[in-house]
């Protein structure tokens, strides 16, 4: 059943049930009141009439009261007596109906009483009045008046109230249906433009509501935001999904070239091991061995930085201890001395360093240095490789700056992407393009940031902020 059917019925059933108790109440009230007055007229007549009645106490007789002065328009008196004698006012013709055996009875016991009668086509309310003298009871005196005309009348008002409840009802339903319609008529515009959203592909459509902001405009308003949560996560599921795929492309582009070298190599063995006279080839042997020890070696750094970046997408999160700083950049700076390089390393005063810890991982501070480090030897032929410490407020800094082959500013923003390489850095130097990506990952992990100055040509600086902690 539609909302708006239920909401008609609704208001029409509360007005008919209002409708219906009112016409109770108003009928009950109307035939209660004209039946009082009528009762109440016939009453006071008849206790008058009855007053009227003297006793000649010498002659132990009594008179009665002449009937015909308590008549009026309307109302009859008939007196019956228990003698027999029926005595009557003479604005009627007939006889009022009445049965001595039982009427003197209760009139013995009761006062007076009231009857409806009907006679003749006619409706009568008849007052039935004990009547004594010297406490005897005489006979029961009746004053009668016609009721038909009420009843009439109260039929009639019956009719008429029905009537007219059963049209109010009608027309409210009518306004009802109509109003109904008017009220849903903007939630079906919303529903309209849900449903063509629903069907299109287009999550940016939003529907449009001109009106007040009353609940249809916060419907459309609460509606329109979460097409618009709807559509950024979308997005950023969307966006995901193409890093993801992207990754493993990259990773497997990546991962061919080495098999592809190894695979060449053992061929190439092979071919020399079988041929007689290559036999004595110990050298071409040596270099395809050597080839072979190198991708394998290569390989298995590119799959240790995707395992390191698949723990991080998986939600890895690394475990914080209180560190000091100090003996931890002193342990690099001396076995970075191991690490192949052509230039000069050295490093400032690490003063600043004296009592200063942060919440975080030694092994993977190391290995953030490290990656820093390395790649200003990789990519530093002249001058130095330099590291230095800063302090700024609460935070620290690690600065490792080089005299390298330095970046263009635009790709700067790049290097910390999977597998971005500089064309500079292609095919000239070895490297995964993970190293800063695994990097980025563990200073997010530590609650720091990253700092990037470089220049082709001249040099490149990294400082790297973390935040020190008090314990
Ligand atoms: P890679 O294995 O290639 O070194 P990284 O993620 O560590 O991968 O670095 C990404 C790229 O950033 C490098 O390929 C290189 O082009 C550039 N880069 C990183 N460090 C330096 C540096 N010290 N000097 C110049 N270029 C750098």
């Amino acid at each position: 059943m539609s909302l708006r059917l239920r909401l008609t019925l609704w208001y029409t059933s509360i007005l008919a049930v209002t409708l219906l108790l009112f016409g109770i109440a108003f009928y009950v009230f109307i035939s209660m009141k004209t039946e009082a007055i009528n009762k109440e007229m016939l009453e006071r007549q008849g206790k008058l009439a009855v007053s009227q009645i003297r006793l000649i106490p010498q002659w132990n007789v009594f008179t009665l009261p002449e009937l015909n002065d308590f008549k009026s328009i309307g109302v009859v008196l008939q007196a019956n007596l228990t003698n027999g004698t029926i005595d009557k006012s003479n604005n009627f013709r007939g006889r009022l109906p009445f049965d001595p055996a039982f009427s003197f009875g209760k009139a013995e016991k009761e006062e007076s009483w009231f009857t409806t009668v009907r006679q003749d086509e006619n409706n009568l309310l008849i007052y039935h009045i004990r009547m004594e003298s010297n406490q005897q009871l005489i006979g029961v005196l009746q004053v009668a008046t016609e009721i038909t005309d009420n009843l009439n009348f109260l039929n009639n008002v019956r009719t008429v109230l029905t009537i007219l409840s059963l049209l109010a009802v009608l027309i409210a339903a009518t306004l009802g249906w109509y109003l109904a319609r008017k009220v849903l008529r903007p939630i079906e515009h919303v529903i309209t433009a849900a449903n063509r959203i629903e069907r299109g592909t287009d999550l940016g459509q939003r529907i449009e509501h001109i009106g007040p902001n009353d609940e249809i405009g916060r419907l459309t308003n609460t509606v329109n935001g979460m097409l618009a949560r709807l559509q950024a996560t979308y997005q950023e599921l969307e966006e995901a999904y193409r890093a993801q795929r992207r990754f493993v492309s990259d990773a497997s582009h990546e991962l061919r070239t080495p098999l592809t070298t190894i695979r060449g190599n053992v061929e190439l063995l092979e071919k020399v091991w079988r041929s007689e006279e290559d036999k004595q080839d110990m050298q071409l042997t040596m270099e395809a061995m050597h080839d072979i020890s190198q991708e394998a070696a290569r390989m298995s750094r590119l799959v240790n930085d995707l395992l390191a970046l698949a723990r991080a997408d998986a939600g890895h999160q690394i475990e914080h201890t209180q560190v000091k700083l100090k003996p931890i950049i002193e342990e690099v700076i001396r076995k970075a001395n191991f690490l192949p390089h052509q230039v000069e390393w050295r490093h400032g005063d690490l003063q600043l360093l004296e009592n200063v810890t942060v919440l975080g991982s030694e092994d993977y501070l190391q290995q953030l240095l490290f990656i820093f480090i390395e790649n200003a030897f990789k990519y530093t032929e002249q001058g130095h490789v330099q590291l230095d410490i800063l302090r700024l407020g609460n935070q620290v800094g690690i600065r490792i700056s080089d005299t390298g082959i330095g970046m263009e500013s635009e790709q700067i923003p790049q290097i910390f992407e999977r597998f971005y390489r500089a064309d500079t850095s292609r095919g000239q130097t070895s490297g995964t393009g993970l190293g800063l990506s695994i990097a980025k990952w563990i200073i997010d992990e530590h609650h720091g940031s990253i700092e990037v100055v470089s220049k082709k040509n001249e040099g490149s600086m990294f400082i790297i902020w973390l935040p020190e902690s008090y314990v």
